[in-house]
């Protein structure tokens, strides 16, 4: 299972966990920083079953009983918190899971280790409930907050923390992973790789799931058709683009490299450094009937809409007025 070997990139992610083990000097509580699919719980789960491990040393020794009911995912003072609706935790399940369970003592191990994956959705009554443990959390209490962006959280909440921050992984790395690992060939590699900028969750969903790539489909024939699309069209593409409504934001990343190529396309003219190559020709035409403002404004709108998106505005009206920007500018 797990090891801090498997872990691909965020090496000053794992030098500070392995320092702060070996000179026992680990906070109370970490905030994890990076977007979905950055590897989040995977670094989590490592550094639990690395605290946890009876052997002592910075790396889990994966032998012990810890280890061994760690790599299970059934280590009792490993607590992964769990909410039931998708888009709030609530003060009920931080109570129940974290501040009511908290000074029970470890079953076994060391420590007792909450970790809260998606922790941005805590609302500021669960932060604030939160809040009590973080101030005076016992002696053997870690908690891992997992977050897609630190935004939401409370002032209190974040002075509390450490903070540490998920940086892009080397696109040679992921390569070397997709291919190595996943047996993707190289130029899909490649291609994933560059698509992902550095999040190695997207590049394996994008290798590898069929849905990920109906989505890269769906958008490229959208974007292609678009400028000889009337509203009746628009509105019809629209609904079907409801279909992938939880993955809206890989839509918009989908756009946003589209006219990012129709950009390059006008500044250098070729198609060497284009992540659509195999759509140069498409790519060519939309540039010459497109300003550089209008490709500019198109990447404004691309960002509002994704901003919008995630605070949860009306799907249809955010993507209508999204296509319709774009086929104003071509
Ligand atoms: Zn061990």
């Amino acid at each position: 299972m797990a090891n801090y070997s498997d872990i691909i990139g965020h090496e000053d992610i794992v030098k500070h966990f392995k320092n702060s083990i070996e000179l026992g000097k680990v906070s109370h509580a970490y905030i994890l920083n990076g977007e979905k699919g950055a590897g989040k719980r995977t670094l989590a789960a490592v550094v639990a079953k690395s605290l946890q491990c009876e052997a002592g040393e910075p790396d889990p020794c994966g032998k012990c009983h810890s280890c061994i009911q760690a790599d299970s995912n059934n280590q009792p003072d490993i607590i992964w918190v769990k909410h039931e609706k998708p888009s709030l935790i609530s003060v009920d399940e931080i109570r129940e899971q974290i501040v009511n369970d908290v000074d029970l003592k470890p079953y076994s191990s060391r420590y007792k280790i909450y970790i809260v994956p998606d922790a941005q959705l805590m609302n500021p009554q669960a932060q604030n409930a939160l809040l009590k443990t973080l101030e005076e959390p016992p002696e053997y209490a870690i908690i891992l907050l997992l977050a897609n962006s630190i935004g939401k959280f409370l002032p209190t909440v974040l002075s509390r923390c450490t903070i540490l921050n998920f940086k892009p992984v080397e696109p040679l790395h992921v390569v070397e992973y997709l291919t190595n690992n996943l047996g993707v060939d190289q130029a899909k590699a490649r291609f994933c790789a560059e698509f992902a900028q550095g999040n190695l969750g997207k590049a394996i969903r994008l290798a590898i799931s069929p849905e990920y790539n109906e989505l890269l489909e769906d958008s490229v024939r959208l974007l292609k058709r678009l400028s000889d699309m009337d509203m009746e069209d628009i509105i019809e593409a629209v609904k079907n683009l409801g279909k992938y409504k939880l993955d809206v934001t890989d839509y918009m990343d989908i756009m946003m490299v589209w006219f990012r190529d129709i950009l390059m396309v006008k500044i250098s003219n070729s198609p060497n450094k284009l992540l659509f190559k195999d759509e140069y020709s498409v790519l060519k035409k939309q540039a010459s009937m497109m300003s550089y403002e209008g490709v500019e404004e198109v990447l404004r709108s691309l960002n509002k809409v994704k901003i919008r998106l995630e605070a949860n505005v009306n799907f249809d009206i955010a993507m209508e007025l999204l296509l319709l920007t774009i086929k104003d500018n071509m």
